[in-house]
């Protein structure tokens, strides 16, 4: 995996600061000048490239910027997390919030779509920023969690929600807080009687392993029962590091899962997905969903071809174990939530290229 010495940073790798989460968090590359120093980077696009991380942040732990190979420009790891000249590429599609996430808060930060479960946006911060993120609308405002009462408005809405009987905690990246801002919104939940069930997205496992520490995992087993969904895209991400993440998790009796993104050059041919999920499987980390990429603003060049996707998937089902597959969806900004894509979809002689054509045979789109 040490694949590539760059430079006096990545030296410390295995060190004693390597492993505290709080030294890999103040070390994130922060601007495209630090990541071409750090990596000796050579992009065509270099000056576009400075305009990207302009209107699109650049965070990276050092432990992930080890993981790429930066001489090769169609790594997978690198794509990842990367500033590409493509995501402010005006003739490329994309809507801010295509989730329609911002008309769905009741109180500041909450989604509230389906009857049952809500999510909570406990920060806009995380450890790196994937360039795939349907939320990269938020990297550049102020982090809301400051704001007076934020929580507070939030838990209260829940405890004034009978029929929310899951609530998940997302971002940004739950992870970035300390362990007591986490515990303090996990005791408050857990008290309200009709929330019988809490879960936390965060993709600290494959971005920040260290994060996942035997304290923070004595803490989470008191609120149990607690899900942790994870967020690996590619083979090579599932190192030592993140299956000792993992095993910690597990070990707490805190099931973990896996939503991975298709994402065009990362996980979209037949190899790479079986790959990552063996991988998963190998690790105990059940594979849950598999995103078809949202059409965010800046993620076009990610997207692959809906025909192209089912057909991926089909092939990996007829032949790998049943363990392993995750459910092929993609999202809706309504209650439909995350539709399953079969191969029926496709079955007719529809065209793969618009939607609302493309799901005439798919009766979960009607
Ligand atoms: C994805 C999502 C959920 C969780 O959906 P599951 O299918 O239960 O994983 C809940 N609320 C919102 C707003 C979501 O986007």
């Amino acid at each position: 995996m040490d694949r590539i010495p760059i430079g006096a940073l990545l030296r410390s790798r295995g060190s004693r600061e390597w492993k505290r989460w709080e030294w890999q968090y103040q070390q994130r590359v922060r601007t495209w000048a630090d990541l071409v120093r750090r990596t000796g980077l050579v992009s065509a696009g270099a000056d576009r490239c400075r305009d990207v991380v302009r209107r699109y942040p650049v965070s990276i732990t050092p432990y992930y910027l080890s993981l790429a190979d930066w001489s090769d420009g169609s790594d997978p790891i690198r794509r990842q997390c990367a500033p590409a000249a493509e995501e402010i590429d005006v003739s490329s599609g994309g809507i801010p919030d295509p989730l329609e996430e911002e008309i769905r808060m009741p109180v500041p930060g909450l989604i509230h779509r389906y009857p049952d479960r809500c999510l909570l946006l406990v920060t806009n911060r995380c450890a790196a920023y994937c360039r795939h993120c349907n939320r990269k609308r938020l990297w550049k405002k102020a982090d809301p969690s400051r704001r007076e009462g934020y929580y507070c408005r939030m838990i209260d809405y829940v405890s004034r929600s009978p029929r929310i009987r899951e609530v998940i905690l997302s971002g940004g990246d739950p992870l970035t807080l300390p362990d007591p801002v986490i515990e303090g919104i996990l005791a408050r939940l857990s008290a309200i009687p009709h929330v019988e069930v809490l879960r936390i997205g965060s993709r600290t496992p494959a971005v920040m392993p260290m994060r996942i520490t035997p304290g923070l995992c004595r803490m989470l087993k008191r609120y149990r029962p607690l899900w942790f969904n994870t967020q690996f895209n590619a083979a090579r991400e599932v190192t030592g590091e993140a299956a000792e993440a993992c095993d910690r998790l597990l070990s707490a009796g805190i099931p973990v899962s896996n939503q991975s993104v298709l994402l065009k050059g990362v996980n979209d041919d037949p190899d790479a997905m079986r790959d990552l999920l063996h991988a998963l499987q190998r690790i105990s980390v059940r594979p849950y969903y598999l995103f078809q990429c949202d059409p965010a603003e800046g993620t076009d060049h990610f997207r692959v071809d809906l025909r192209k996707g089912i057909e991926l998937m089909e092939r990996i089902r007829t032949t790998t174990s049943g363990l392993c597959l995750p459910r092929y969806v993609m999202d809706t900004p309504d209650e439909r939530g995350k539709v399953p894509l079969h191969p029926r979809c496709i079955s007719g002689d529809g065209d793969a290229g618009e939607p609302h054509n493309f799901f005439d045979n798919c009766p979960e789109m009607k």
